[in-house]
């Protein structure tokens, strides 16, 4: 039987959703009975471009970036968005509250805009067609096998339409709500397993909203922490800023994110003190 040919490719990312792949075929190399991967720059020196499934890590963060998915997408018969990057433009969108020139300064110093091509960052999906995506920051590696499989199967992934509460409740864990710690998982769509409220941690939405998600009781759980709005509109937007955007006025901010001109945020690195 020929095995379906399978490339990875990486946008504006760190990489680590490549990396959960990496680690995945570590413990699952059964994985490879089923698919010939021909390209996979983490993990491999050649570069195929033959192949029928493309999964794509990464935002599209400059105007030579969709030149590079239109190939993809051209070759491809099933694209894969791989990672909040890829899926929701992820924390890259945090740039867009910001003009570009603003920003290439801040980063790259004043020949910054001169030197560094870049514009607002967006999921691939804005530019290309997707045919399934695999949220979270990172992927979850179950759930990266079970979407393969499934598309190996001829089937269409659907990610589950329910919030994360569900998962958590399921896993009988106590909410952090009640115990003082911020949590989004009331409008977060679930997947994940719960992950990070079940380690602790309250969850920060890096899987994307969930369909009807009550914002405004969400804003009522986080005041009741003791938030102002502005930190309340930064949870939000912290993966979520380009679907904020998207939004435009029904978007469930306390005033508009976008702020062209404003400074940034002072680095929170300190400078190596001198002895
Ligand atoms: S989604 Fe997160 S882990 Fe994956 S590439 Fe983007 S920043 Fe990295
Ligand atoms: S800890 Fe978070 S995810 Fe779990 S039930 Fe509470 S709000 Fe929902
Ligand atoms: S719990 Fe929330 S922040 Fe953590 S992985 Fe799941 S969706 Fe992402």
């Amino acid at each position: 039987m020929t095995k379906p040919k399978i490339a990875f490719f990486d946008f504006t990312s760190c990489e680590g959703c490549q990396l959960t792949v990496v680690d995945l075929l570590q413990t699952h190399l059964g994985l490879l009975d089923l698919v010939e991967i021909v390209q996979f720059r983490e993990a491999m020196t050649e570069k195929g471009e033959d192949y029928q499934i493309a999964f794509i890590e990464g935002s599209c963060t400059r105007e030579s970036d969709e030149e590079r998915l239109y190939k993809i997408r051209e070759q491809a018969d099933l694209v894969v968005a791989l990672g909040a990057c890829a899926h929701l433009g992820g924390v890259n969108a945090m740039k867009n509250r910001w003009s570009i020139e603003n920003v290439q300064t801040y980063v790259y110093g004043e020949n910054g805009k001169d030197n560094y091509e870049s514009y607002g960052a967006r999921p691939i999906s804005a530019v290309i067609k997707v045919d399934a995506a695999i949220p979270g920051c990172p992927i979850d590696r179950f759930e990266f096998l079970k979407i393969v499989q499934m598309v190996l199967q001829g089937r269409t992934p659907k990610l589950p339409d329910y919030p994360l509460c569900v998962e958590c409740k399921l896993k009988e864990n106590g909410c952090l709500n009640t115990m003082g710690k911020p949590c989004l998982g009331p409008i977060t769509r679930a997947g994940c397993n719960a992950i990070c409220p079940t380690y602790g941690d309250g969850c920060e939405a890096c899987r994307g909203f969930a369909p009807e998600a009550n914002f405004e009781y969400m804003r009522e759980i986080l005041r009741g922490h003791g938030l102002s709005e502005e930190d309340i509109d930064a949870r939000f937007s912290m993966f979520n800023h380009y679907q904020l955007m998207q939004m435009g006025e029904d978007a469930p901010l306390s005033k508009p994110i976008v702020e062209p001109d404003a400074p940034l945020p002072t680095s929170t690195f300190a400078a190596p003190q001198e002895n």
